[in-house]
């Protein structure tokens, strides 16, 4: 990679927001150097932003739900919930071809880099088959995930889900599931296979794991997962709903995170997806385990899930990071938005994350920048030398940005404006998102429009 210079307007640093800011990027995709009060044209062929901020990972993504979306928005049944969604996600996965797979995460990881995200989190856990027989090779959908990155140049962390069973009664798995299920033998067969086939993407992709969820995995799996040579931390969803609860108080006799943090060691490894259903007292001892979350904002609302505390836990110093989870909608500043929005709406109070020196655009930015990156094993979240370049760049000379600086430019976008602010996006150093369009966006669309025209002929 050719070394590249920068020219901001403004960044916002780990000291806060700086002036007329170049960043110098070196051959290896990191910040070689932050020089506040320079001047523009000092290097030839340096690219000029507006302003600069790091750019967070997605910490938690289903891309092939991405093809879904907007498709369950009405009633199957007098009470409609998370329950009736996931049944029709199963009739659904039944249908993908290893090319659909392929075609609709470039597509997403596309948007993703488009809306401002520099890395994604795949929790992957599409396998087999339709009908549960594994591919020739087992890795196959996951090798499809690495070249959908290889196109879109995302940083990728790659995230092979352990499923074991059908609930936490041990039922077996059924229908649409079929395509998830592993042994503890196959699943490490298939977590060996990512670790090679991942060496062909840039140096700064990563491996996981996650299992699955205290419904579809059991503690030997868990201790299993949690033993595989990693390179980024463990994910799990958990807490989400509450016939999750109820399932875990029955069968496990605690609740999901509590139980999760008297019997597995939760701690920095951990990241811990949702997490929406806790007691005061879970939220404090998740924060202090130094576990992390990943709340996926826009999901949760569509799916009724409920509302993160974040202002305890964050207050309590607990790691956060954003996911999109379902992709129903894929927007960084939206997400931002639905975050705090839930807050407020359930506090019946304003500016609920913002603190004495920061707005809430400012502290849930930075807040998802660090968290983000530590999920994803990413050396990234903040504009200074040594770390991945991750950064994303605001149009300022559009009207809704035009004569604002600092705190109030970051909350207008989150806050106030479209979708469409986001100009450029560097992942890793490698400048994918250029006056607001990835580079190749043409080729990605087409392929997935084909997709989606005959999966939605088909429906
Ligand atoms: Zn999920």
């Amino acid at each position: 990679m050719a070394r590249q210079t920068l020219f901001a307007n403004e960044a916002l640093t780990p000291s806060g927001w700086a002036q007329n800011v170049r960043v110098d990027i070196d051959g290896e995709g990191r910040i070689a150097g932050v020089t506040a009060g320079a001047k523009p044209d000092d290097v030839p062929g340096e690219v000029k932003v507006g302003a600069l901020l790091p750019a967070p990972g997605n910490a938690h993504s289903h891309s092939f739900q991405r093809a879904m979306a907007g498709l369950t928005e009405y009633r199957s049944q007098a009470y409609d919930d998370f329950w009736t969604w996931r049944a029709l996600m199963y009739h659904f996965v039944e249908r993908l071809t290893p090319d659909d797979i392929e075609a609709i995460a470039a597509q997403v990881q596309m948007e993703m880099l488009e809306a401002g995200y520099a890395a994604i989190g795949e929790f992957h856990y599409l396998h087999h088959q339709p009908d549960g027989t594994p591919y020739d090779m087992p890795g196959e959908l996951g090798a499809r995930m690495f070249a959908a990155a290889a196109q879109t140049g995302i940083g990728y962390t790659h995230l092979p889900v352990l499923y074991m069973r059908g609930g936490m009664d041990g039922r077996p798995l059924s229908g649409g599931q079929r395509r998830f299920g592993n042994t503890l033998d196959q699943f490490g067969t298939l977590f060996e296979q990512a670790r090679e086939r991942l060496q062909d993407l840039p140096a700064d992709a990563r491996l996981g794991v996650a299992p699955h969820s205290l419904r579809a995995v059991d503690e030997d799996g868990l201790s299993f997962a949690a033993r595989l040579h990693r390179t980024a931390p463990v994910h799990i969803h958990a807490a989400e709903q509450t016939g999750e609860v109820d399932e875990a108080l029955t069968h496990l006799g605690g609740r999901p995170v509590a139980w999760l943090l008297d019997n597995m060691k939760i701690d920095s490894d951990w990241r811990l997806v949702h997490a929406t259903q806790m007691t005061d007292a879970e939220t404090a001892a998740l924060a202090a385990s130094g576990a992390g979350v990943v709340v996926c904002p826009i999901t949760e609302a569509n799916l009724g899930d409920g509302i993160f505390e974040a202002q305890q836990y964050l207050s309590a110093g607990g790691a956060l990071a954003l996911g999109s989870d379902s992709n129903i909608r894929i927007s960084l500043s939206e997400e931002l938005r639905a975050l705090e929005h839930s807050q407020r709406l359930r506090d019946r109070e304003r500016a609920v994350l913002a603190t004495a020196d920061k707005s809430c655009g400012r502290r849930m930015l930075e807040t998802v920048a660090e968290g983000g990156a530590s999920a994803l094993g990413r050396d990234a979240g903040r504009i200074e030398p040594g770390a991945l370049a991750d950064l994303l760049a605001l149009d300022t000379a559009s009207s809704t940005l035009a004569g604002l600086s600092g705190d109030r430019l970051l909350d207008t976008w989150i806050f106030a404006a479209g979708d469409h602010l986001v100009s450029d996006v560097w992942a890793a150093g490698r400048h994918v998102v250029k006056d607001g369009r990835h580079i190749k966006h043409d080729a990605i669309a087409a392929r997935f429009n084909k997709v989606m025209l005959r999966l939605r002929s088909e429906l």
